[in-house]
């Protein structure tokens, strides 16, 4: 029997128990697959706690995982057993094995290691969808990034440098600081002290930026509208700090500015454009722009204590963890 950590009722970490799951062959289209490094994200944090709703109880968390093909079910040509893969699904990687539609996997390249995979998956997918496709960053621009040393904003910073972005990073703490500066931030501001919006108008001399990257909605969706530029673009991918509420469409009439909240899962849907940003992701991977090299390594078992380190900002960079 393989394990894993569920939930039978939403709520905080404790609710994380490590369990017995069953076991089944692969069906038509489907691929057995032994994890060997699996994703920590905040996503698994909304659906634990309910705040996103549950596709089935108990709920098996976790969105992104690498493994090994053990076994292959009927109509699957392209892919063989043996082969590395790497997934990004909303919820049921939290196990030690997982029957997944082939469809979703993705092989890794010569040089991109599982842990490497299961780090950057979900969260270099979403570097690479926001930066080509809802706001697409040009060589000169102006990028703000909230939450800049976390796991999505440590890949975002090298990348927007990569592209010839200018990166202006906030992060919690002067430790967050560093190391984001270190990640492709040309200027990063520390938002527990002091309101970041007008560091942001003086860094860059008033005019403002060409886009925000805002995942920590509650406490920063109105500072991001303020420092954007006329017609700028604020990208709202997650609310770490809470849901945006209050929020009027006539907020962006000030600037004429646009306004989106992206889902990842909207930008991998086919599998063309999953393994196209994949390949794009690896690539910058690859090339050495993009360089996970904070990644925490976490027992599955105790993952709870990484849910609650990531809710109080303990955390700095990408998390997997270890079957
Ligand atoms: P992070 O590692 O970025 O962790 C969240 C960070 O948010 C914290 O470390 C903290 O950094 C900051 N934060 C600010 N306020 C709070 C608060 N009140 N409570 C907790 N954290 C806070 O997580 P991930 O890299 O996994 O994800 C980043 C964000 O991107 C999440 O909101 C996630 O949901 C979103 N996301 C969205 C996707 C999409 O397609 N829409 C896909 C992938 C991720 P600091 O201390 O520096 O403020």
């Amino acid at each position: 029997m393989t394990h894993g950590m569920i939930a039978r009722t939403p709520g905080g970490p404790e609710v994380l128990v490590w369990s017995g799951l069953p076991d089944r062959a692969p069906g038509p289209g489907e691929a057995l697959v032994r994890h060997t490094a699996i994703g920590v994200n905040f996503i698994d944090i909304y659906y634990r706690s309910g705040l996103y709703p549950w596709p089935e109880t108990p709920l098996v968390p976790g969105a992104e995982a690498a493994g090994v093909i053990e076994a292959l079910g009927p109509g699957v040509t392209d892919l063989s057993p043996g082969q590395a893969v790497a997934y990004v699904i909303p919820t049921g990687a939290y196990r030690q094995t997982r029957v997944v539609p082939a469809d979703r996997l993705v092989p890794l390249p010569a040089g991109i290691s599982g842990e490497t995979a299961a780090a950057a998956m979900l969260k270099g997918l979403t570097a690479q969808y926001l930066v080509t496709a809802c706001y697409k960053v040009a060589p000169g621009d102006t990028i703000l990034v909230h939450a800049a040393a976390g796991g999505v904003g440590l890949i975002l910073g090298q990348w927007l440098r990569a592209l010839g972005a200018t990166a202006i990073g906030t992060a919690g703490g002067p430790d967050k600081v560093a190391l984001a500066r270190a990640h492709g931030y040309a200027h990063v501001i520390d938002y527990t002290v002091g309101e970041f919006a007008p560091q942001v108008m003086e860094v860059t001399g008033g005019r403002g930026c060409d886009a925000v990257f805002d995942s920590v909605g509650a406490s920063t969706w109105r500072g991001s509208l303020s420092v954007l530029r006329r017609r700028g673009s604020f990208v709202n991918f997650g609310q770490s700090s809470g849901m945006i509420a209050g929020f009027a469409l006539s907020d962006l009439a000030k600037g004429s500015l646009i306004a989106m909240r992206p889902v990842l899962f909207d930008y991998i849907a086919e599998r063309s454009e999953l393994l196209e940003r994949a390949a794009d992701l690896f690539a910058r991977i690859g090339a050495g722009q993009v360089v996970l090299d904070t990644v925490a390594r976490v027992p599955l078992r105790e993952v709870a204590g990484l849910h609650a380190d990531m809710e109080a900002r303990r955390t700095v960079g990408a998390a997997v963890l270890t079957t």
